[in-house]
């Protein structure tokens, strides 16, 4: 069994209990002992921009679509966030819990390759729509699993900051949810649980008891309604995940083993395999 755990990056993520969660996980007997963690840095990337004086843009696609203007400063200061500081955190708060985490960039083994669109068009900050061509943000197209399956044989726990290699050997930002989402394919993860700070999809984002508990995969795009901002990103991972063979995605905000129970939303594929099986019992059934 393996299983994918994205910690998100807003401010609101309780890091420090999901570690703690995590490592008491890990001491259970049944648990998964193939974990690879994935992390964010969008609140860590936005006080390092602001301390810079850098102003925090963000570009929308013509679908909708929001993503942070990723200018070559911009990731810069994106792989100081999620690169230097987030993920040594990371792995030494998990070394501190007797876990060997061992920390990643994409970039490191050729982990993450990803594509960057020479132009783009966007809604810029100051609301045109216009050719952008200094982002440095990526599109994942490959995931190195044999370096992951490398470290997890070993008995590490990876832990993956999300910054890719691009085809000029270039940095690239890329989205954790997708990256988590991606590695979770490769790796043909069992689950993916994105950790992040609302207790998981909400009809509506301001109330908490409008919580959406369980979401079966062929239905997902009439839920999509509901998702706001970075929630959009989130259900992309979800669906990318889910078309990857991924069985199930739990979003929310409770501690892991409370995730994996079904705490939170859970974007499950298993409704169709219970179906089936229950139709197969009803034919093997008819036959005897
Ligand atoms: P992370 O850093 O964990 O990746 P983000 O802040 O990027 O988290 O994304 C989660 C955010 O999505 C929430 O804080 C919330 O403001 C926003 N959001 C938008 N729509 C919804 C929704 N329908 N339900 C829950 N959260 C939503």
């Amino acid at each position: 069994m393996t299983l994918v755990i994205k910690i998100g990056g807003a401010a609101g993520v309780a890091t420090e209990s999901i570690l703690n969660d995590l490592a008491h996980y890990r001491s259970m007997p049944e648990a998964d002992r193939r974990l690879v963690l994935v992390h964010g840095g969008s609140d860590l990337t936005n006080e390092l921009a602001g301390e810079l004086g850098r102003e925090i843009r963000t570009l929308t696609s013509p679908g909708g679509m929001t993503s942070r203007y990723t200018d070559r400063e911009t990731l810069r200061i994106y792989a100081m966030a999620v690169a230097g500081q987030i993920n040594t955190e990371l792995v030494a708060q998990l070394q501190q819990h007797d876990i060997n985490a061992l920390g990643l960039a994409g970039v490191d083994g050729r982990l993450l390759l990803a594509r960057r669109k020479s132009a783009i068009r966007a809604l810029t900050p100051d609301g045109r729509m216009r050719i952008v061509r200094d982002d440095y943000t990526g599109q994942i197209e490959q995931v190195n699993v044999h370096l992951l399956n490398m470290l997890l044989d070993a008995g590490y726990l990876p832990v993956v900051a999300p910054l890719a290699l691009g085809h000029e050997g270039e940095r690239l930002n890329v989205d954790g949810d997708r990256a988590a989402a991606a590695i979770a394919c490769a790796l043909g993860a069992d689950e993916l649980v994105i950790a992040t700070n609302v207790p998981g999809l909400l009809r509506d984002p301001s109330d908490s008891s409008t919580l959406i508990h369980q979401i079966e995969a062929e239905r997902l795009d009439e839920y999509t309604i509901y998702a706001q901002g970075r929630m959009c990103k989130k259900l992309l991972g979800a669906r990318e995940a889910l078309a990857g063979g991924v069985r199930r995605i739990r979003i929310g905000n409770a501690p892991l083993t409370a995730l994996l129970r079904g705490e939170g939303t859970t974007i499950s594929a298993a409704e169709v395999g219970r179906n089936l099986e229950v139709a197969i019992a009803a034919v093997a059934g008819g036959r005897e």
